[in-house]
């Protein structure tokens, strides 16, 4: 063949793939403007979708997950849970005063009977109880928002995230979850100090990290295809958290093969964790540890400020929810060189009443401005919700197109704090989904193809998504 020639054809076969792409853009429009509802909530289910880069764990199970596992002899590992039904003012009560706070069996039986008759094994929940119980641990009510969520929700819970057995079993369940909804990566902050063992001893840290190493190894959590990496969370309103930020570094350190990075969180309202008390304390560990990657909660707050700019002073490469970084515009110009990136969480927002009405939510001005974004579940336990879910919401209220969901998803893996090697191998990965995708829903009949596809419909889409 001539020179030319194959010249010509290399060039032809480079443009293939930006036809199609353009093609797919086309059809992705199309399909906006003509799918049903229930079609589009298909479709977002079958989306290729990267990473989850913003995930609580143990606020991210859903109430029955915990209710099948905890009840369950063959994954309980022989703990019992108990969950307290009313409240009798016992003169020795130590616990919050909720409802529906939960202990483990050990503690439960050194109560005082006036104190053993406030609660009821989850076993013995009557129907209405267990259906009260389920409410319990979802913000599905109206009115439930942000102080329901800190100060009911996330106290309430007890002793039942204390559980590592319990814990790595829910763990499991939720790789299967994103398996199924086109994930291939979880980041997600996660803390071995809390675990405690069946008499209520703490678990040495090494055992608790033994337990999760053993989970992911399972044959059923290999299967799911999914890389699953921790972030370890410190509270960053706690008297003494530079103290606990230090020892974050050292374990992480010493965990390089699970835990990938630090995050700081707790409600922003609460002005004792601000971010330049930490400034320091970074600075400090930064002369003794290369590598540890910084992911913080900045700016999830509803009133202007500079926590994003003085977080990015921290040394953070990912903002956590980025409200109100829509405030400070000269931090926005600098997010646009592309070095950060904000993992956005849409219905954690909404429901916390950070941006009530999502129509508000700045995420759009930063994802058309340049500045990297990804979407992310947060706390989908809580919300009752799932990854899809946040898609949905996404592309039905800001009308994104083809190339921006693709954009998010490549960004889901490329700021994400995976090895480079495994990082480069799940880009690839991805792109063949993506390609996997636009042909399976361009050939024009893509009506039929989303017949076989059965998203599961959470709490969240059924309240929300006028599904039908
Ligand atoms: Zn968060």
């Amino acid at each position: 063949m001539p020179k030319l020639c194959r010249k010509l054809l290399c060039c032809l076969a480079a443009l293939l793939p930006l036809a199609f792409a353009q093609s797919f853009d086309a059809t992705f429009e199309q399909i906006k403007k003509t799918a049903t509802k229930d079609q589009l909530y298909s479709l977002m289910w079958d989306l290729p979708k990267g990473g989850d880069l913003h995930n609580h764990f143990g606020l991210s199970n859903w109430a029955e997950q915990w209710e099948s596992v905890a009840l369950d002899p063959k994954r309980n590992h022989g703990n019992e849970f108990f969950t307290r039904v009313k409240l009798n003012n016992c003169p020795d009560s130590t616990e919050p005063l909720l409802r529906f706070y939960h202990l483990q069996r050990s503690t439960y039986n050194k109560l005082s009977e006036c104190r053993k008759a406030e609660y009821l094994s989850l076993a013995a929940l009557s129907p209405q109880l267990r259906v009260e119980w389920l409410s319990s641990l979802k913000l599905d009510k109206p009115g439930e928002g942000r102080n329901e969520f800190f100060e009911v929700y996330v106290r309430a819970a007890g002793e039942l995230l204390k559980d590592p057995w319990i814990a790595a079993e829910v763990m499991v369940e939720n790789m299967k979850r994103y398996s199924a909804q086109g994930l291939r990566y979880l980041e997600t902050q996660m803390s071995v100090v809390p675990y405690q063992d069946h008499d209520g001893n703490p678990m040495p840290p090494e055992a608790s990290v033994q337990i999760f190493r053993d989970a992911l190894n399972r044959p059923d959590a290999k299967a799911t295809g999914m890389t699953v990496r921790f972030i370890l969370t410190i509270i960053r309103f706690a008297p003494n958290a530079e103290e606990n930020l230090e020892r974050a570094f050292q374990f992480v350190d010493t965990h390089r093969d699970m835990w990938v990075g630090i995050n700081m969180a707790g409600r922003e309202d609460n002005d004792k964790g601000y971010a330049l008390r930490f400034l320091e304390t970074y600075r400090k560990m930064r002369r003794t540890y290369s590598g540890v990657h910084l992911s913080i909660h900045a700016g999830e707050k509803d009133s202007p400020g500079h926590e994003v700019r003085n977080t990015l002073l921290l040394g953070a490469t990912r903002i956590g929810h980025g409200v109100n970084l829509i405030t400070d515009p000269d931090t926005m110009l600098l997010m646009r060189n592309q070095r950060a990136l904000v993992e956005i969480n849409l219905i954690s927002n909404r429901l916390l009443e950070y941006t009530p009405d999502i129509t508000k939510h700045p995420f759009p001005e930063y994802l058309r401005t340049g500045i990297p974004v990804c979407l992310n579940t947060d706390d989908p336990g809580a919300w009752d919700s799932h990854m899809s879910d946040e898609y949905f919401v996404a592309v039905t209220n800001f009308n994104l197109t083809w190339g921006e969901i693709v954009q998010m998803g490549r960004d889901s893996l490329r700021y994400s704090f995976v090895e480079e090697p495994i990082k480069q191998r799940l880009l690839k990965e991805y792109s063949a989904a993506v390609a996997r995708f636009e042909a399976k829903y361009g050939d024009g009949n893509w009506q039929d193809k989303l017949k076989t596809v059965k998203p599961v419909r959470s709490g969240y889409a059924q309240r929300n998504f006028g599904l039908q």
